[in-house]
């Protein structure tokens, strides 16, 4: 009671299915008697019409042996007959003149002078009664008067049972109600996937609940995380700048720093998840140098690529401008560049641009790392999917970076890809519509 409270659309599907049992059973009924009617008509008609010919045969002046003769023969020819005779009146009483069964010929019969007597009482025209028969059969018993040329001779009298009509039409109807069983199983499997569908969406709708919940916490908690964050980098930076530290204090400050930048960047990944989640991830699109906008951020992991002893090589020649959130792509190469660095232990980290056969603006940061196979490339964009591995394992990270970084690029009207082969290196390119027409100049390239 309390689901189908709880799910109102089931009173829908069950008053279809009523309406379709209490339809099915009325056209079965309906039919059923159509059908009986017409069987009963037919059987009526056939029994005229044998009374009329034979009344009319006999009224020709037939002997009594033509008459047995033709009775035995047109009862043998109608299995439904159960009786077929002629009879005279003799006195009040009638005489059976001929007979299907044959012994019974010169015999009274008792039985049916209540249908003898009106009979001769209408000679023109059969006489009819419905009733059951002495076989338990529904049927009729008829009679008709013989009238020869100097009057009534005798009666014809015929008994035909329905029971082979009665037979089919109930097995008709037998057969509507097994397909009527067939039609409820099926309504009642639909019923039930209604019902699971129902269920479905109302899972759905509290999950969204659930997700909408937990896009707030995010939200929130990232926010709110930020205050004592800065707070603590804050403080970390005035104590490092402090003058007489002593060896192992700095080494604990700058300890308290990477750690509070790693909380730092893992709350900026959390804020721009929940943006995006709920559709607030906003640009300022203005059209952006991409060549000087590349190489000033590419400069900026000089640094960090020689402390981890990688060549970063800048090799950017000049391209056209694109339209960008020019923070939003700084955003966006850092974090391939800083996966490239990140990722590759020894060797190379190239960041190139060029244009591609679409006459879009491309930036490619390229490494000799540890590169990404192509199963794990086919999930590498999902969020936190990070490759599970011997040598990723000591390299922290949320695995939100890509994530953010294709959302971000694609809302900007850009494409991110990838090609990489394990253990050798791997190549990520973002390609942009030129925001003028491109043209291109090549610079001499440049090892930081
Ligand atoms: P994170 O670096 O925080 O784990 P990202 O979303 O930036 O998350 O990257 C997802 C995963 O992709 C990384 O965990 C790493 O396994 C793999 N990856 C990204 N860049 C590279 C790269 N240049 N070389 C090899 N693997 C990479």
């Amino acid at each position: 009671m309390r689901f189908v409270k709880n799910s109102p659309q089931i009173l829908s599907t069950i008053a279809i299915a009523l309406v379709i049992i209490f339809g099915f059973v009325f056209s079965a009924q309906r039919f059923a008697s159509v059908a009986i009617d017409a069987k009963e008509r037919l059987t009526q008609d056939r029994i005229t019409s044998v009374l009329d010919v034979f009344a009319s045969f006999a009224a020709l002046g037939a002997s009594e042996g033509s008459l047995q003769e033709q009775v035995v023969r047109i009862k043998e020819e109608n299995d439904t007959f159960r009786a077929f005779k002629v009879v005279r009146a003799v006195g009040d009483k009638y005489e059976i003149m001929a007979s299907a069964r044959p012994e019974e010929v010169g015999q009274l019969d008792l039985e049916n002078g209540y249908i003898y007597g009106p009979t001769l009482g209408q000679p023109g025209q059969p006489y009819y009664f419905a009733l059951s028969l002495s076989d338990g059969s529904r049927g009729y018993k008829a009679a008709r008067a013989i009238v020869g040329p100097e009057g009534v001779i005798g009666v014809v009298y015929l008994e035909a049972s329905l029971a082979e009509a009665d037979r089919s039409v109930a097995k008709g109807i037998q057969i509507s109600y097994l397909i009527l069983a067939g039609i409820l199983l099926f309504i009642m499997i639909l019923f039930f996937r209604h019902a699971r569908i129902i269920d479905y969406a109302k899972l759905y709708k509290d999950l969204e609940g659930v997700s909408k919940m937990k896009d707030d916490f995010l939200s929130m908690a990232s926010h709110e995380l930020r205050t004592p964050l800065t707070i603590i980098r804050g403080y970390a930076d005035l104590i490092a700048g402090a003058v007489g530290l002593s060896e192992q204090d700095r080494k604990n400050v700058e300890n308290i720093s990477m750690a509070a930048n790693q909380l730092n960047i893992l709350v900026a990944d959390m804020l721009d998840v929940s943006r995006i989640e709920q559709g607030k991830l906003s640009f300022n699109l203005e059209t952006v140098a991409t060549t000087a906008t590349t190489k000033e951020i590419a400069e900026t992991f000089a640094e960090t690529a020689k402390n981890k002893g990688l060549s970063l090589i800048i090799e950017v020649p000049e391209l056209p401008n694109i339209k960008a959130d020019k923070d939003r792509l700084r955003q966006v190469l850092v974090n391939i560049i800083g996966n490239a660095i990140k990722y590759t232990p020894k060797g190379e980290v190239r960041v190139t641009g060029g244009l591609d056969d679409k006459k879009r603006v491309t930036l490619r940061v390229s490494d000799t790392g540890l590169g990404i196979s192509a199963e794990e490339q086919k999930k590498l964009f999902q969020k936190f999917y990070r490759v599970k591995s011997e040598e990723t394992k000591e390299i922290t990270g949320t695995g939100l970076g890509l994530w953010i970084t294709k959302t971000i690029v694609e809302q900007m009207g850009g494409e991110i890809s990838v090609e990489s082969i394990k253990g050798t290196g791997s190549h990520f390119i973002l390609a942009f519509p030129p925001a003028i027409s491109p043209t291109i100049k090549t610079e001499a390239s440049k090892t930081v």
